[in-house]
């Protein structure tokens, strides 16, 4: 048998050649090992986000470029209804002690909350997405608005394939800090509404929110009560997720630009304050009406919105009311990036103009207290997980 010749003679050289293959044999196999590993951990990741893992920008992640400029102050905030300027409320909590969580708030139809199946959140893969910048890349500004068009909702399905059922969308490529529920007070609108998800839902993509759409229909034909609606959609839309804002919306009112964002800010925000209706501006400075958003704990400190507006009018007044006599004043778009277009439509049956909203208005600060979430009652009589929305049907009682 013939050894190889050692490369380094005496006591330095390797003891044997068996020994020395057997070497190789390990190197190879422990690098072996390290590229199959390779593979595997790259396969197993969203390769696309490589160059921000390596801290390299790309297109979806571009500088804020304009958030700033749509903000402007809104002007002197007075409550409406009531002539002398109130004192301001620095006060964040509406009763001292009281639990800041809308669940504990008893209604006969909380029994029924047994019968909600949360709505599938979108998974993602949370550890390796960074946040969603400060204002999206996605955004094409000013868009046409039409109403002339019949809009088919299974085609609305497929042009948005990312919406999960219940009207649910998370941002796939970053973590977004806005979880927002879209809270839409609905009786016989199902036309409007069919517009509504037809624009907003990709509007709502592009804006990078995290969001869900629930449609709280009253049922029965007892007078209309907008934001006795607004406040179970609070309420229920928190059994699903823990959402952290709140937009407001009429069904038949759609922005006519995308950098209008449809999220909150750290003051309550009004969102529809050019509308086609109003000749694309204000119809007084204190109008909070159409659209509106409030983070979760505006809402709970001035104790939600009032429950004895029946019929049109008045109760987005009590809402401004509320907001200045708990010292907070109103964010708003400028007026162009908050244009907006309203459907057209005869005034709905029982909803009249409400003859005590001028009295009602006039006493906020005194009836706030008594009259909002700590006083809501309803029963819920279904809840449909629809493909581009949710809909919760309640029993909303009468007028007492
Ligand atoms: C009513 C509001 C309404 C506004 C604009 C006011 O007189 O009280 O509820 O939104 O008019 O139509």
């Amino acid at each position: 048998m013939r050894f190889r010749e050692p490369l380094l003679g005496g006591s330095a050289a390797m003891p044997g050649a068996s020994l020395q293959r057997a070497c190789r044999l390990l190197v190879f196999v422990c690098a072996l090992h390290l590229g199959v590993t390779l593979v595997y951990y790259l396969a197993g990741r969203d390769l696309s986000r490589l160059p921000q893992l390596v801290g390299v920008p790309t297109p979806l992640q571009g500088g804020s470029n304009g958030a700033a400029a749509i903000e402007q102050p809104s002007g002197e905030l007075r409550p409406r209804g009531a002539p002398p300027p109130p004192p301001l409320d620095a006060s964040s909590e509406l009763r001292s002690g009281r639990d800041s969580s809308p669940d504990t708030h008893s209604h006969p139809g909380s029994g029924s909350a047994s019968n909600l199946t949360s709505a599938p959140v979108p998974s993602t893969t949370a550890l390796s997405l960074l946040a969603c910048p400060e204002e999206s890349p996605l955004l094409v500004g000013p868009m046409v608005i039409e109403f002339n068009m019949p809009v088919d909702l299974k085609l609305v399905e497929k042009q948005n394939p990312e919406v999960k059922v219940g009207g649910r969308y998370t941002p796939k490529n970053c973590i977004s800090p806005h979880k927002v529920a879209i809270i839409i007070p609905f009786r016989n609108r199902q036309e409007h509404l069919k517009y509504w998800l037809y624009y907003l839902h990709p509007i709502l993509q592009r804006q990078q929110l995290d969001y869900g759409i629930y449609v709280v229909n009253q049922a029965g034909e007892t007078m209309f009560n907008r934001a006795k609606l607004l406040n179970i959609g609070f309420q229920e839309a928190l059994k699903d997720y823990d959402y952290n804002c709140f937009v407001f919306s009429d069904v038949d009112l759609i922005p006519m630009n995308d950098h209008n964002a449809y999220r909150c800010f750290s003051q309550p925000r009004h969102i529809s304050v050019a509308m086609d209706k109003f000749g694309f501006s204000l119809p007084y400075v204190q109008y909070f009406g159409g659209v509106s958003a409030l983070s979760k704990q505006q809402f709970l400190t001035i104790n939600g919105f009032p429950n004895n507006y029946w019929g049109w009018g008045g109760e987005d007044d009590d809402i401004f009311n509320r907001l200045v006599f708990k010292g907070m004043s109103v964010s708003r778009p400028n007026a162009v990036v908050g244009k907006c277009r309203m459907i057209r439509h005869s005034r709905d049956k029982k909803n009249e103009p409400n003859p005590q909203r001028f009295d009602r208005i006039a006493h906020t600060k005194e009836t706030m207290l008594s009259d909002g979430l700590n006083t809501l009652t309803y029963k819920v009589l279904d809840i449909e997980r629809n493909p581009l929305y949710t809909k919760i049907t309640v029993d909303i009682g009468t007028p007492s």
